[in-house]
């Protein structure tokens, strides 16, 4: 296996996005670009590579499916968007076929690295790359919550005047309409939310307790807006990549697989995992309240029924 090497399948808005942001960070020595449409590959390729006497040294090319024989890993951006008004889950018809497709030829290269899914809905897709490669759970992760976290932390952040980065916030479960806060973990600098409410009176508690709404629908007014999003899971994909390449074992809410972990079995969810060079190394199970649990249960049932629906 070649270290450092990314092959990325679907060069749309998202997978473009990956493509900029992980060159500019300096994340990966080689990228190989994989799409059904291949003018927007090499335009792409192009473009991307006037960027590199500016950044580090990069190989940044059209790839093919045989080229996914010793990446390190493949992220997969590729399928049909979200249209205005369609809940990622009306998409799961469209995009299995393409993934079981996508999946195969990738496996039959002698791939043994890691799956990276963004594709919508994306706890679905992850599954169903697990299902279709036959590749152990740790080596198929789904962006799951992650981008929802960054805009929660976002949100939290400049209701309260802080750095993002310092607030610790989750949104579990599907990456979707039955996302759900885990207000009972969410604390700045060690503070409780709680507390920190309780010790800023000027603080509005229902301005607080929105933060979580605004970032649920955030992608429904996104697309509303401009028709697609693109930039935050373009960066939430790098995050993720560089802490699979560099080994980071850092923490994100990936879409990982869980055998027991709360209470659920043989599903794909956003929960918080510890990622490194083998994948999801571990999932942490967060103690969470009576509501947060419910919450789980509910968005778990909720992938269930779609993935008997289908007959993954
Ligand atoms: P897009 O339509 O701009 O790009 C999709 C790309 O996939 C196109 O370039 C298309 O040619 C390519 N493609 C389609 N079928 C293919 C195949 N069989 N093989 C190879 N390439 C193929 O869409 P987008 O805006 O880039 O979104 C891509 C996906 O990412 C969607 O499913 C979207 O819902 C999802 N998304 C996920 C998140 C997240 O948080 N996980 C956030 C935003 C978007």
């Amino acid at each position: 296996m070649k270290d450092s090497k990314i092959i990325l399948i679907g060069t749309g808005a998202v997978g473009s996005s990956f493509a900029y942001a992980s060159t500019l960070l300096g994340v990966g020595r080689e990228l190989g670009i994989i799409d059904i449409n291949e003018d927007k590959v090499e335009g792409e390729v192009m473009d991307l590579t006037d960027a590199i006497s500016f950044t580090k040294p990069k190989n940044i090319y059209k790839a093919d499916y045989s080229d996914c024989k010793d990446a390190e890993v493949v992220v997969i951006t590729a399928g049909a968007a979200q249209k205005e008004g369609e809940t990622r889950l009306d998409l799961v018809d469209k995009n299995l076929a393409i993934f079981k497709e996508m999946i195969g030829k990738v496996v039959d290269s002698g791939f043994d690295g890691i799956f990276l899914i963004a594709s919508n809905p994306v706890d679905i897709l992850t599954y169903a790359t697990w299902k279709y490669s036959g590749f152990p759970a740790s080596k198929v992760i789904g962006t799951g919550t992650t981008l929802d976290s960054s805009r929660f932390k976002k949100e939290i952040a400049g209701l309260i005047g802080i750095d993002p980065r310092s607030v610790e916030a989750f949104i579990m479960g599907e990456h979707g309409d039955t996302e759900f806060p885990v207000w009972s973990h969410t604390n700045i600098g060690g503070l409780p939310i709680y507390e920190w409410v309780r010790n800023q009176s000027e603080l509005d508690e229902k301005a607080l307790l929105d933060t979580f709404e605004k970032s649920k629908n955030a992608a429904y007014e996104i697309i509303k807006k401009k028709g697609a999003t693109f930039y935050g899971i373009g960066m939430a994909l790098t995050a993720l990549v560089r802490a699979i390449i560099d080994d980071e074992n850092s923490v994100y809410s990936t879409s990982s697989y869980l055998k027991g972990e709360y209470g659920l079995d043989d599903i794909y969810l956003g929960v918080p995992t510890i990622i490194g060079k083998d994948g999801a190394k571990w999932v942490i199970e967060i103690p969470l309240t009576d509501i947060e649990k419910e919450n789980m249960d509910k968005s778990a049932q909720t992938l269930k029924d779609i993935i008997d629906e289908s007959h993954l």
